[in-house]
C-alpha cells in the first residue's frame, strides 16, 4: 500500500529503456562479484527450544560490495536466477559455507537455501554431493531448505533431485511452511526431515487467535508425521515462551540470534551456547 501511495505522487515512472539499462548495469556488477568472491554466507543460529543450545546455523547471503553497502539477498537472488548465474553462486556460497562448517563442533548442521529454480536441473543434487565430498564435510551436517513452489514447478525432476540427496544422508527442510497454496499435498508426497513455519505466523500470533491454533495445528501436525519443526523471526521474549509451552522444537530469530559473519561465530556468547 505505501509503494502504491509513493506512485501515485511520483512525477514520472522510469522508461523500459531506463529500467533495461539498470539490469544490465547490476547483473554485470553481480557477475564481478561472484567472480571476486564479495558475496559470502552469514549464519543465523538455529536453536533447540527445550536445551537452549545452538544445533545449527543458517547460511544468509549477503553482498558487501566495495563502497561497503550491503545488498540483501531478495535483491540479487532473482537477479542471479534470471542471468543464469545462480548455479555458479550457489556453487560458491555453498563451498564456502561447507568450509566454515568444518571448523565448527562436529554436531552442528549447516542449513543452506537452494532457488526454488535450482531444484529443475536433474544434476543438482549430484553436484551438491560433489561439493561436500570435495570439502569433506558429512552428508549428515547439511539440511537443505526448499520451498514449496520449487517442488510443484517441476515434481518429477525434483523428486530425482531431493532423492539423490537424501539416499546420502542430507536432510531436506520446507521452508516458508504456510505461505504456499498446496502445503499439504506436498507433505503427504514427500517426506521432509523439517518444516519451518513462515516468520509472517509468528510476528502475529500473540495478536491473532487464530493465528496462535494455526500455529498450534502445524505443531500437532509435525508430531504426527515425524517431522522437526522450527518457527522462524522469533523477535519478542512472549513469542518464544509461547512457542515453548506448544512444543515447538527449534527457533530461529533476531531474539535467538541475528545473522553474523563467520568470524562472529568464535565469540564468547556464541561458543557459550554450543553444545
Ligand atoms: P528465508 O530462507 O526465509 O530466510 C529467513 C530470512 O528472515 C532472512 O532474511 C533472515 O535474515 C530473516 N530473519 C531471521 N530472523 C528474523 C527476525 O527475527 N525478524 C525478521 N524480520 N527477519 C528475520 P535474508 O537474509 O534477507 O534472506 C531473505 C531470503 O533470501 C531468504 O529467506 C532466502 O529465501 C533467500 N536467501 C538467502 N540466502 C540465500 C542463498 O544462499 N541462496 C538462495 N537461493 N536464497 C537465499
Ligand atoms: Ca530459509
Ligand atoms: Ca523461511
Ligand atoms: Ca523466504
Amino acid at each position: 500500500a505505501k509503494k502504491q501511495g509513493r506512485d501515485l505522487v511520483k512525477p514520472f515512472v522510469p522508461s523500459m529503456q531506463e529500467e533495461l539499462a539498470k539490469r544490465i548495469r547490476v547483473e554485470a556488477d553481480l557477475r564481478a562479484a561472484i567472480r571476486k568472491a564479495e558475496i559470502v554466507p552469514y549464519y543465523q543460529p538455529l536453536v533447540d527450544l527445550k536445551t537452549n543450545k545452538i544445533i545449527g546455523f543458517e547460511a544468509l547471503a549477503r553482498w558487501k560490495t566495495a563502497s561497503g553497502e550491503f545488498i540483501p539477498p531478495n535483491e540479487f537472488i532473482p537477479v542471479a536466477e534470471e542471468a543464469g548465474l545462480i548455479v555458479e553462486l550457489t556453487d560458491q556460497l555453498l563451498r564456502r559455507a561447507c568450509t566454515d562448517a568444518l571448523s565448527w563442533p562436529s554436531e552442528l548442521v549447516l542449513s543452506f537455501n537452494l532457488s526454488p529454480i535450482q531444484l529443475s536441473d536433474r544434476l543438482l543434487g549430484l553436484r551438491i554431493l560433489k561439493i561436500l565430498g570435495d570439502v569433506g564435510l558429512p552428508a549428515h551436517r547439511v539440511e537443505l531448505e526448499v520451498t514449496e513452489s520449487a517442488i510443484i514447478q517441476d515434481a518429477v525432476t525434483a523428486r530425482i533431485v531431493l532423492d539423490d540427496l537424501v539416499n546420502a544422508g542430507v536432510r531436506i527442510a520446507l521452508d516458508d511452511f504456510g505461505t504456499g497454496y498446496s502445503s499439504l499435498s506436498q507433505l503427504s508426497n514427500y517426506r521432509f526431515d523439517k518444516i519451518k513455519i513462515d516468520r509472517s505466523f509468528v510476528a502475529s500470533f500473540e495478536t491473532n487467535d487464530k493465528q496462535d491454533k494455526v500455529i498450534k495445528a502445524i505443531i500437532a501436525l509435525g508430531a504426527g508425521l515425524g517431522v522437526t519443526i522450527t518457527a522462524e523471526g522469533i523477535e519478542e521474549e512472549s513469542q518464544l515462551q509461547r512457542l515453548q509451552d506448544l512444543g515447538c522444537d527449534i527457533g530461529q530469530g533476531y531474539l535467538l540470534g541475528r545473522p553474523a559473519p563467520a568470524e562472529m561465530l568464535a565469540a564468547d556468547h556464541v561458543s557459550a551456547r554450543l553444545s
